[in-house]
């Protein structure tokens, strides 16, 4: 009998409703401009709802709903910071090794590899420059880079993926997007490496370095710094393209999409500087010429 008595309060709520939204082409013009005056047509709602029905219901009825609103609608903070994310898992699967022809053939197509006549950070000439952010700025391809790296990682317990700004933002984020971990990235502050923005390392959290064209190694290893400050592990370090062709050792595993040897010559023997070609200085990056 009370079961037959709810079902028709209900049935009667829920007709009354629909037949306003009818009339009104909408919801019906409850105050849903914020949370607050949504609870309280949660909780009014409820009462209407169970005049008709037995008194134990109408004594628990409001509690419940009130309790609910105030779970529904009241901003919940936790002590203890954690993952938005869950449970997320991984997302990498062993997709299909992407070549290094191909990694070069999408910086080439991208016109990042320029011919001409460069000055480079360390005060040596090159006939050919890396313009990094003419490739990063394809997300298609960022994505299959960093994809990349994440399957060759996929096995290595990663937590987190750090990168150096300004490429490394890019990078850390989709390899780490990859790998279900977080990506944060060290910016340059008073001539080191900080993290900013709330961003912290673990002691003992193994940690990725990403970054995207590895020279000297600078960036790579003021990053290291920040990584060892916290206490943390470095697990490994991924680069989209190494142009020392393979003379920076780092004492880890480097994983290169990509390795370059760098044509370059001191001033007093460069090629194009005889040759007249006049010099450009572009960005810190320079020079590749595929191995
Ligand atoms: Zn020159």
């Amino acid at each position: 009998m009370q079961g037959i008595s709810i079902f028709c309060t209900l049935s009667r709520v829920y007709h009354r409703r629909k037949r306003s939204r009818k009339r009104n082409g909408r919801r019906p013009k409850a105050p849903l401009q914020d949370d607050e005056a949504r609870a309280v047509a949660h909780r009014q709602f409820i009462p209407v709802l169970m005049k008709d029905t037995d008194g134990l219901l109408i004594e628990r009825a409001p509690a419940a709903s009130a309790q609910r609103g105030r779970l529904a609608f009241a901003p919940r903070y936790s002590s203890t910071p954690r993952s938005p994310e869950g449970d997320a898992r991984p997302v990498v699967e062993q997709r299909r090794m992407l070549s290094s022809d191909e990694v070069y053939r999408k910086f080439v197509d991208a016109s990042a590899l320029l011919e001409g006549h460069f000055l480079l950070s360390s005060g040596r000439h090159s006939p050919t420059y890396l313009e990094k952010f003419l490739v990063l700025q394809y997300p298609r391809t960022v994505e299959a880079f960093c994809a990349e790296i994440a399957r060759r990682f996929a096995g290595d317990n990663i937590e987190v993926v750090l990168g150096p700004t300004t490429g490394g933002v890019l990078l850390a984020y989709e390899v780490a997007k990859n790998l279900g971990t977080r990506g944060i990235f060290a910016e340059a502050e008073n001539g080191k490496r900080v993290l900013r923005r709330g961003f912290a390392l673990k002691p003992g959290e193994r940690v990725l370095l990403v970054d995207d064209i590895l020279t000297t190694g600078g960036s790579v290893r003021d990053t290291i710094a920040v990584i060892d400050e916290a206490g943390a592990t470095l697990a490994g370090i991924a680069v989209l393209a190494d142009r020392s062709g393979g003379k920076v050792d780092f004492g880890v595993r480097l994983e290169a999409l990509l390795t370059l040897d760098v044509e370059q010559y001191e001033a007093a023997d460069c090629p194009q500087c005889k040759a007249g070609i006049p010099l450009t200085k572009r960005g810190t990056t320079a020079a590749p010429k595929m191995r």
